[in-house]
């Protein structure tokens, strides 16, 4: 049905309803979903449809498991909402399991959401700067293209002009700096060079700012919505290496790549000697069951909260951060990833069935495929050699056509004026092989019947 004849169909109060869903975005052609299972769900005509972008990268084991359902539905019977000011079990276990799969003690603070989580971690790393002595390090350091959040302080943080033309100013003390992103570098050499300029670019940054004024640099380890960016593993090291001389915290932002999108339980792990000094995470915490948002930070930073005197706490307040289904919901979450080896299995399949779209790079509109795990970009050119992004007219064509074949994918959103042109493919991280050899089937001849 046409969205006209839907609408003529419905009671004046399904109208009302539609409307009120659309009143912010009136030229989104809405689907309604209704039911999932796996990595499909179906909309309300009863058309199925492969998840290839995982709701918004958050559904890492799909949709319909049972197990999370249950643990939601017995902790609400058992204990219905505690606040984080006092503590509850589900929220001690979890922040427990957090500090085990970092590999390091860190203690955890929980909120609602990626954006609360890293507003949580700029709050926590300019206290933790007064407290230590260097109140004068308030500024944060963030790439072009990443995306940190929608709230002031993580919309600020996310270096996309499009994203905040219309709401600035944004938060003073933001700074940005060139992203490690080799297809379109003003450096030259191979991709790890051009990579360790940008970090070169971050060094030179923090000098002429001023190291003693530069709180934190937040990165994600793989830039996921501002164009699927995976760089040389050297520039990970490179950046937390600087960070550390210079007293800069670190703070990964785990949002998308955490919880085995990328094959490894979290993305600074592809790398040797990374801690960060605090790690956020959302999304796949949960799987999207319940919204939960974290930030773990390292037990020498919690120490400067834990110093005698008046004030010393963090002064932040979440009324349901850390609710306890949300909680429970993680903590089964992270049991199934690790009983059904979910890291390993997307390390494996990302490597076997995924690849195979990297044959698309012979296809005259494909400027770069980049892939790590189940996180999956597509540059897409007019042509090769200028590498003149693809229309956003033949960017909706082929979205359009995966999603006439039951195929949904994303893009790069809006994010660069004229840079709209990243295919991205995120599927669940259970998807089974057929989903993902039908992911490379549609995909593949929509591209090649363009
Ligand atoms: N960080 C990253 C890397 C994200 O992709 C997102 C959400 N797309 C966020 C933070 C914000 O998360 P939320 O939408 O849960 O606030």
């Amino acid at each position: 049905k046409s969205e006209i004849e839907m609408k003529s169909s419905m009671t004046e109060k399904e109208s009302r309803l539609w409307n009120a869903m659309h009143r912010f975005n009136p030229d989104e052609k809405g689907m309604v979903a209704v039911s999932g299972e796996g990595s499909w769900f179906k909309d309300e005509n009863g058309k199925e449809y492969l998840d290839g972008v995982s709701g918004l990268w958050c559904l890492n084991l799909g949709y319909g498991r049972q197990e999370i359902v249950d643990a939601a539905a017995e902790q609400m019977k058992k204990l219905s909402y505690f606040p984080l000011t006092m503590n509850h079990q589900p929220a001690i276990r979890l922040a427990e399991k957090i500090s085990d799969l970092l590999e390091a003690e860190y203690q955890t603070f929980f909120s609602n959401s990626g954006s609360e989580a890293n507003e949580t971690a700029f709050k926590i790393a300019r206290q933790y700067h007064i407290q230590t002595g260097n109140p004068g390090k308030y500024k944060f350091i963030s790439r072009y293209r990443a995306y940190h959040g929608s709230t002031m302080g993580a919309m600020s943080a996310t270096a996309q002009a499009i994203r905040r033309v219309k709401y600035d100013p944004s938060a003073p003390g933001f700074l940005h700096v060139a992203p490690p992103y080799s297809y379109r570098s003003l450096y030259s050499g191979n991709q790890e060079e051009k990579d360790l300029r940008a970090a070169d670019e971050l060094e030179e940054m923090i000098k002429w700012e001023g190291e003693e004024t530069i709180a934190a640099f937040i990165m994600e380890p793989f830039i996921s919505g501002g164009g699927v960016i995976i760089p040389s593993m050297k520039y990970i090291q490179r950046v937390a290496e600087i960070c550390r001389e210079k007293n800069v915290l670190l703070i990964m932002d785990e949002v998308v790549s955490g919880f085995g999108r990328t094959g490894k339980m979290f993305g600074f792990m592809h790398t040797s000697n990374v801690q960060p000094d605090i790690v956020t995470m959302a999304k796949g915490l949960t799987s999207g069951y319940l919204p939960l948002g974290a930030t773990a930070v390292k037990a020498e930073i919690y120490e400067a909260f834990k110093k005698e005197g008046k004030d010393n706490h963090l002064r932040h307040v979440s009324t349901y951060g850390g609710h306890p289904a949300a909680c429970a919901v993680g903590l089964k979450n992270i049991e199934i990833i690790e009983k059904e080896n979910i890291v390993g299995r997307v390390d494996a399949l990302g490597q076997s069935k995924l690849k195979i779209l990297h044959d698309l790079k012979n296809h005259a509109n494909v400027g770069e495929v980049r892939q790590i795990g189940f996180l999956l970009g597509l540059e897409m050119v007019e042509n090769k050699e200028t590498k003149v992004p693809l229309s956003d007219a033949k960017m909706n064509e082929i979205i359009s056509s995966c999603k006439q074949k039951g195929l949904i994918i994303g893009k790069n959103g809006d994010t660069v004026p004229g840079g709209n042109n990243i295919l991205i493919i995120a599927p669940p991280l259970t998807s089974t092989e057929e989903d993902l050899d039908f992911i490379n089937e549609t995909v593949s001849s929509v591209i090649h019947h363009m």
